[in-house]
């Protein structure tokens, strides 16, 4: 008899953005005449740079010359890539990262979901309320959690992310395993300090723990103070793995291309408490479980650490981040306490009322769309999101309407 995992019965369906979907889709039917400006979804809207765009091109016809044509490639991804973001993301931040301990992908989602395959399903969990909703999930399907009750998983710890603690979480009083970090976060858009992550590395080292850090929107950090990379902290390489993504800095949510690195010396333990290397077990699972990222992706990647790569990628990034600037100014103005927005594309906003409550009266009364935090987990249950990735005169308009309504 075929049996079923019903640690999946367990998975609470995602409404959130399914739910978002409806609601604007009646909307507009209800109101053809109006316009609606979606600051919701975190997806970016730009095209690829043209630098980008050439070393994709260039890759695509050397696929189609039997000279040059390449067939299956290192599962780890091509050397070039690899040596490439060693040199650029951390060497020049004086992280020592090689480029054997690169792992090229198709995407931070898959490496975030996927790592906690490593570890037995007895460990302690932490996660971030409000949390990208990944660690999570994946981790329920794996037998990691109880049952979901009053909003939450059994057997769980929370880290909770509020106003009080500036959006980065408390060190667990309980003793946690593997521990989910997100900076700059999606989606409070709070950033880490230096200091407050060596706490976080400190823990990992005292407790035997493992962090898994998700660098994401790392490229949207304009503060030069803020740690960029987790291994700029002394003693990260024993205890953490940190991944990136070309998604949100390059435009690749559609391209595809991520990766994961995981320093030599990081550490987990066997049934005895005996030491053993993640490296080789990643690397194990890496090349028994995927075939590599496309070879013109991989060069369109590539492309994006050129001289002229980086200040496309940088000008794009600034796009983005001058429409955050005007969402921040509109929600200062309208005396709003909020989140994020410096160094995040995302800007958290405390709404005093139920998140779709919220939702609703912003989508009826103005036509633009938000995320309603309640989808992020408990504590985002008065907060809205709003996403930078629109085009400029988009956000201009939106928040002339908001302010209009709010004011
Ligand atoms: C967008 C995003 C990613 C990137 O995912 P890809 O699969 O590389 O597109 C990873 N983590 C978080 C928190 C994100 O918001």
């Amino acid at each position: 008899m075929i049996t079923l995992n019903e640690h999946y019965f367990k998975l609470q369906a995602s409404y959130l953005f399914s739910d978002i979907a409806a609601r604007v889709t009646s909307f507009q039917k209800e109101n053809p005449e109006i316009d609606v400006i979606k600051l919701g979804i975190g997806d970016v809207t730009k095209g690829l740079t043209p630098t980008s765009i050439a070393a994709f091109h260039k890759a695509v016809d050397e696929m189609a010359d039997d000279a040059t044509f390449r067939g299956y490639g290192p599962e780890q991804g091509y050397e070039f890539l690899r040596e490439a973001i060693a040199v650029n993301d951390f060497q020049s931040r004086g992280a020592d990262i090689s480029s054997d301990e690169i792992f090229v992908s198709d995407g931070a989602k898959c490496d975030t979901g996927n790592f906690q395959e490593l570890f037995t399903s007895d460990i302690t969990i932490a996660i971030p309320d409000p949390v990208y909703p990944v660690y999570l999930d994946t981790n329920v399907m794996a037998g990691r959690t109880g049952e979901f009750a009053d909003g939450r998983y059994r057997g769980v710890v929370y880290l909770e992310s509020t106003r009080e603690n500036n959006f980065v979480p408390d060190l667990p009083e309980d003793k946690v395993d593997l521990i989910y970090l997100c900076f700059p976060n999606n989606p409070t858009g709070s950033t880490i300090s230096k200091t407050e992550l060596k706490n976080w590395v400190d823990y990992a080292r005292d407790h035997k723990a493992l962090i898994l850090f998700d660098a994401a929107y790392e490229s949207f950090i304009r503060d030069d103070s803020l740690p960029k990379t987790i291994y700029e902290v002394e003693g990260a390489r024993e205890v953490a793995v940190e991944f990136r993504s070309f998604s949100k800095n390059a435009g690749f949510t559609g391209t595809r291309c991520a990766y994961t690195v995981v320093p030599k010396e990081c550490r987990a333990y066997d049934g005895k408490g005996n030491i053993q290397h993640i490296h080789s077990l990643w690397h194990r699972r890496h090349c028994t479980k995927f075939n590599g990222v496309s070879y013109p992706v991989q060069r369109a990647a590539e492309a994006t650490y050129s001289e002229e790569g980086k200040k496309e990628t940088r000008a794009l990034v600034d796009y983005y981040m001058r429409n955050a600037d005007a969402v921040c100014d509109t929600f200062r103005s309208l005396n709003y306490e909020f989140a994020g927005g410096e160094n995040s594309p995302y800007i958290w906003i405390d709404g005093k009322r139920d998140s779709w409550e919220f939702f609703d009266m912003l989508l009826r009364e103005t036509g633009v769309v938000c995320t309603p935090g309640g989808g992020f987990g408990k504590c985002g249950n008065q907060y809205i999101r709003i996403s930078a990735f629109n085009s400029y005169e988009n956000v201009q308009t939106a928040m002339t309407r908001l302010t209009e309504k709010l004011k």
